[in-house]
């Protein structure tokens, strides 16, 4: 505007406004100019250490404010005063520790939820114990339902091996029964589940995994691996209704007690009913915190005999999981939709400690493993292009599940062609696990962008036989947290349960920095990080992983409200208890989703 013209406009502007509204104009230039109405806050939190996470290192604030979902306010507590008004609740932290709220960046939400439906082996110790759990879950299991059990450890248990068909026909003769390892990786099953799933000793095995056979070869031991495993499994009946309900809320609820403000389910569709639970928690508004999906790329709910599952999950026909989800919710990819959003894809390259693939030999085998092994691949090269060539374009990110070096160089190469063929792009594939990688490969990671999610905790059960299993070199080089800082490169750290029994992030962090087994040895001390480098692995530098930065991760005014409230400041009590600091609260977006 002309400096000419404005005074007489104004002056003309002025014989048509009434008094009352010059006053109005009058008292929101007010609110404009000092803190009014639109900056009361909601929640302003004080007393305590407010720990923003911004950064390389520890930075702390006073106070922080709250409005409307989102952080208003960062910084001392005489500055918050300003937005303190009438309506304003003050909480007083008394000492504690307010910090962003975790991040998941790899577990299974859905799966954990239906595992809380299902027998609890973890610590099994041996088979009678295993069989007593399992017959206590066929009492309260439906007539029609199967009898189901998750978390033994076969290495952990006294005869060192998992149950024949004929102990797990002592359960039931004539009911499906199915157990799963802690790993999510092996289990076995009755002649019954057997029956149903149309598997025979004569049942080729699936491309990816095994169905053990007794030495004759004529009939079936029980045990099954990886994809073998996943053909039986997806042939469950499934969970629909009030148990649908109760597996993702109860599920949910143990992430919120854990300080998650975002959860994460890495492998969508591993059960044929996943799909429908997700998409009835959207429905019913379930969720109470954030859901990441990155979906299995399998047509699981065909309904095939099990022989055929494998060629199904590695053909991503049209209407796999994805197109179902997209189909449902076409602007699902994009953002959350009543707390779900999906976010990537996944593949399983390789298996756990046992299966993991290697370009160099087990330091020692695993039980009933003979000659040279080195694990073995799940997926072939020509369908893992496939699905880059598909999904490299497009804004899903790209998760693979992998332990061995030999997994990564396939994931590296894969992403050679698709940057090739697409070129590259702000991508972030995440190599899930990623435990033992070798400097070649980790240079080609940053070239990439990719980000690895570690598995620390595993450490803590497993350590001892991954120490065995893969050689000193090979253990303690695993999950090179301090590596990829030194190199600044980003890292983050995940429970992957249900494989962790617990969604514990204190746990993770307590890992990331001891990595101590559950002998009490410290495996690969050169790769221990510091407290507030592991915290940034389950909070600013998750945010980053799945691409959300700019709204979660650390406290800083205009993101998401989503804290957390610990009874101890992480960085101030002796490392070896921090796994034993208590949550008190998980906020999201300012709303309290638990309480101790
Ligand atoms: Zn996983």
């Amino acid at each position: 505007m002309s400096p000419l013209i404005g005074p007489r406009r104004a002056c003309l502007s002025l014989r048509f406004l009434s008094l009352r509204f010059l006053s109005l104009l009058f008292l929101s230039l007010i609110a404009v100019a000092r803190p009014g109405a639109a900056q009361v806050a909601d929640t302003i939190y004080t007393g305590g250490d407010v720990l923003t996470m911004r950064g390389t290192a520890a930075e702390y604030a006073e106070s922080l404010a709250v409005k409307g979902g989102t952080i208003l306010f960062v910084g001392s507590s005489a500055d918050v005063k300003k937005h303190a008004g009438s309506t304003t609740k003050t909480i007083d932290l008394a000492g504690k520790t307010l910090l962003p709220g975790f991040i998941d960046t790899h577990g299974h939400m859905v799966y954990f939820g239906k595992n809380l439906i299902d027998a609890n082996l973890f610590g099994t110790a041996d088979i009678p114990d295993l069989v007593r759990r399992m017959k206590k879950q066929a009492e309260r299991t439906p007539a029609e339902g199967w009898i189901v059990g998750f978390g033994y450890q076969a290495r952990a248990m006294k005869e060192g091996r998992p149950p024949t068909v004929e102990e797990l026909d002592t359960i039931s003769a004539d009911r499906s029964v199915m157990i799963v390892d802690s790993s999510g990786h092996l289990g076995a099953g009755n002649s019954a589940v057997f029956a149903r799933a149309g598997i025979t000793a004569d049942t080729p095995d699936p491309k990816g995994g095994t169905f053990a056979r007794k030495a004759d070869g004529r009939s079936l031991l029980g045990p099954m691996e990886e994809t073998a495993l996943n053909a039986v499994r997806s042939q469950r009946p499934p969970f629909t209704g009030k148990l649908a309900d109760e597996a993702i809320t109860g599920a949910a609820n143990v992430w919120a007690s854990h300080g998650h403000t975002t959860a994460q389910e890495a492998g969508l569709g591993l059960g044929n009913d996943d799909i429908g639970i997700v998409v009835n928690a959207i429905d019913k508004r379930l969720m109470p915190i954030d859901l990441y999906v990155a979906a299995k790329d399998s047509a699981v709910d065909d309904t095939i005999t099990a022989a055929y599952t494998v060629a199904s999950q590695y053909n991503p026909k049209p209407n796999g999981t994805r197109e179902k989800l997209l189909a449902d919710r076409p602007d699902l990819d994009k953002r959350y939709i009543n707390r779900v959003r999906l976010g990537g894809i996944k593949f399983w390259l390789d298996g756990s400690v046992d299966t993991a693939w290697f370009t160099q030999p087990y330091t020692t085998n695993p039980s009933g493993k003979t000659g040279v092994y080195s694990g073995y691949r799940q997926i072939p090269d020509e369908v893992l292009d496939a699905a880059f060539d598909r999904f490299w374009p497009t804004n899903m990110q790209i998760h693979m599940h992998m332990n061995g070096d030999a997994a990564a160089d396939q994931a590296l190469a894969a992403i050679a062609k698709a940057v090739k063929k697409h070129g590259m792009r702000d991508h972030r594939p995440v190599f899930v696990h990623a435990s033992w990688l070798r400097p070649d490969q980790i240079e080609k990671m940053k070239t990439y962008g990719a980000v690895p999610s570690f598995l620390p905790s595993g450490i803590v059960p497993g350590g001892d036989a991954v120490v065995r299993l893969w050689g000193p070199e090979r253990s303690s080089g695993a999950m090179a947290a301090r590596t990829f800082l030194r190199a600044g490169l980003p890292f983050t750290f995940s429970h992957d349960a249900p494989v962790s029994p617990i969604p514990s992030v204190l746990a993770l962090v307590d890992a990331g920095v001891n990595r101590r087994t559950a002998s009490g040895a410290v495996v690969g001390p050169d790769e221990r990080i510091s407290p507030y480098d592991a915290l940034r692995a389950v909070t600013a530098t998750a945010a980053y992983q799945i691409k959300e930065e700019q709204t979660k991760g650390t406290l800083e005014a205009g993101k998401l409200a989503d804290l957390v409230i610990l009874e101890k400041n992480p960085l101030k009590v002796d490392p070896l208890t921090i796994k034993d600091i208590q949550v008190v609260e998980t906020i999201k977006e300012g709303r309290t989703v638990y309480k101790r």
